[in-house]
């Protein structure tokens, strides 16, 4: 999760990623709140579900007010703070079914079909380990210095797209996941989607599982407190989004989706959300591993990272964000874990204590 990265001297910065879902009938145009009654049915009868949940995961950020949106489900409107007012209404008018037939591969060992486990604790994805891959990108590290001109960020982003796909791709086929470039859509002003409206200040970057696109807010990376006071700080947002972008493809979103609806626990939605961001930290911290070389990741791109996420936690400022991505040392812890071990394995964080998602 979380990328911006702004800096103390500037107040206020923080990221911060959200995970909305909406539940929706076949052929619903709008999210909708089952009666409990036809939630209970919902819950007796998975198998017999037919509807679509959908996740959308977004990246919010910068030294903006939190949206204030409880992550996976869209809070009634007395629970939204009044900031929240202002953030882009998220909904969903269409939705990949959760009940998509399991993926198959064929393993490139044997020619036996790998079966695809879609579920967030024993998911595929977590027998791939790039521990001592090596993956060159071509694309180059902050050049020209940021901001990009405008007109250059969805280029920009679409090379920095295309090196995670070499990255992952090939490897996770292997396990059953069928990996695709996600879109990435530069806008001007605000942007409608199928995820909700969009703006400029709310965000460095969202992702819509949807359409599976990033959008990219044109005005996200002016100013010296924008998340580009990293060196790496186009790379690990774009890497951060994608990896919301794994966790889609890989089938964990929908078991995301279907359990951040299930709750009524605030508090256990909020868990769930530090879950799903913390792990897509990790799974950023895996593609810098794996391109290192490539890239110049130095002691200083660490620091600077650090320096980032010490900034983006749930703990800053006090009282005013809600525990939906991590505490700072959660988030620099995880997305150490990643860059150390290039080892999805080392990324679930759906099995571990809940102290270490904090
Ligand atoms: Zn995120």
């Amino acid at each position: 999760m979380l990328s911006p990265v702004p800096l103390p001297s500037y107040g206020s910065g923080r990221s911060e990623r959200e995970v909305r879902l909406a539940v929706l009938r076949p052929g619903q145009a709008s999210p909708i709140r089952p009666s409990r009654c036809w939630r209970r049915l919902l819950l007796g009868t998975r198998t017999l579900m037919v509807l679509g949940l959908t996740v959308t995961v977004m990246t919010m950020a910068g030294c903006h007010r939190s949206s204030g949106e409880i992550p996976g489900l869209q809070l009634p409107r007395a629970h939204r703070s009044a900031s929240t007012a202002a953030a882009p209404a998220v909904g969903a008018t269409a939705a990949p079914a959760p009940s998509e037939p399991t993926s198959t591969a064929e393993s490139s060992s044997g020619g036996s079909p790998a079966r695809l486990n879609r579920s967030l604790a024993k998911n595929s994805i977590y027998a791939v380990d790039l521990g001592g891959t090596r993956v060159t990108c071509t694309v180059k590290v902050r050049s020209p210095k940021p901001p990009l001109k405008d007109a250059n960020l969805a280029p920009y982003g679409k090379k920095l797209v295309s090196c995670l796909v070499k990255a992952f791709a090939k490897p996770l086929a292997i396990y059953g996941i069928d990996l695709t470039a996600p879109k990435i859509k530069a806008y001007r002003k605000s942007i409608k989607t199928p995820c909700g409206r969009f703006g400029q200040r709310g965000a460095p970057a969202y992702y819509c599982s949807i359409t599976r696109t990033i959008y990219w807010p044109v005005t996200g990376d002016n100013g010296s407190e924008a998340y580009t006071f990293a060196r790496l700080g186009y790379i690990g947002l774009v890497a951060h989004e994608f990896g919301h972008h794994l966790q889609g493809a890989s089938g964990m979103l929908s078991e995301y989706a279907q359990r951040s609806y299930e709750t009524k626990s605030r508090s256990e939605r909020y868990l769930l959300s530090r879950r799903l961001e913390l792990q897509a930290q990790c799974f950023e911290g895996i593609f810098l591993a794996v391109t290192a070389e490539s890239i110049g990741l130095s002691s200083s791109d660490r620091d600077q990272l650090r320096m980032w996420h010490a900034y983006t936690g749930d703990e800053d400022p006090p009282g005013s964000r809600k525990p939906d991505h991590g505490s700072s040392a959660a988030q620099i812890r995880w997305l150490n874990r990643g860059m150390e071990s290039a080892d999805f394995g080392r990324c679930n964080t759906w099995t571990a204590k809940k102290k270490s998602v904090k």
